[in-house]
């Protein structure tokens, strides 16, 4: 035994039951991804969930994502899910690969300025505050569709997906409701952007955010231990 193989047990149970969540509730021919949350997770942990099968990963704060980085296998890709200060866009720009935390127009402006900089296109996912709770950041679920339209005037991203952290009471009604708004978000075909990833579902619930259609669960202690401290 090796000091981590939990990881690996871990991993093999999620796969286990993403695999027959969505053999129960999906369609064969769906994909659905699962991403390593990295937070306080040591980079050498981190990359035995890449050794066996993670390629996906999620940062939730700059200054860790930044300090880590280098020591990732570079096998995986990094998505950024962390709320994220405009001033900062500019040290993750060249390195993450989805924005999965767009919440708001000045958010989205300096990624688009960031991004014409540095000569691309970076995909990102509108963050929707689907409870409409005042403690939590992302866009409105009435103003969602509003806001997507405003993201086509900004040549250097694309709005690829919605995601969203629901509150922790009716769990199973917010995911309803948010596979409600993402498939009226996706019928309306907004210039410029293809809304296909519903990123939803965290280590306590991901089987049933697979019921309501997320195609993108991300687990964080669930795959690598409770977390040791507070999350800021
Ligand atoms: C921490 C975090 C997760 C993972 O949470 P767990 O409950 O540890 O699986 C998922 N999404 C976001 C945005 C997070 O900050």
């Amino acid at each position: 035994m090796n000091e981590y193989d939990f990881v690996k047990e871990n991993l093999k149970r999620i796969l286990f039951e993403v695999g027959e969540a969505k053999a129960k509730y999906r369609s064969s021919d769906e994909k659905i991804e699962v991403m390593a949350v990295t937070k306080t997770v040591a980079p050498e942990i981190v990359n035995i969930a890449i050794e066996n099968g993670i390629t996906l990963l999620g940062e939730n704060r700059v200054q860790e994502y930044l300090g880590k980085r280098d020591s990732y296998d570079k096998s995986a890709r990094v998505d950024f899910i962390g709320h994220l200060q405009t001033n900062k866009v500019k040290y993750i720009i060249d390195s993450i690969s989805v924005i999965q935390s767009v919440d708001s127009l000045r958010l989205a402006e300096e990624i688009n300025r960031q991004s014409e900089k540095i000569g691309r296109v970076t995909d990102v996912y509108v963050e929707v505050n689907i409870g409409g709770e005042e403690s939590k950041s992302g866009i409105l679920p009435e103003e969602t569709e509003e806001f997507i339209h405003k993201m086509s005037e900004y040549s250097n991203i694309r709005v690829c997906g919605m995601m969203t952290i629901p509150p922790k009471t009716d769990i199973e009604k917010n995911f309803s409701k948010m596979r409600q708004l993402f498939i009226d978000i996706r019928g309306k075909n907004i210039d410029n952007n293809n809304v296909c990833v519903l990123s939803m579902g965290m280590s306590a619930d991901y089987t049933a955010a697979i019921k309501h259609g997320s195609n993108l669960v991300r687990i964080g202690s669930g795959l690598f231990g409770a977390r040791k401290y507070m999350e800021g």
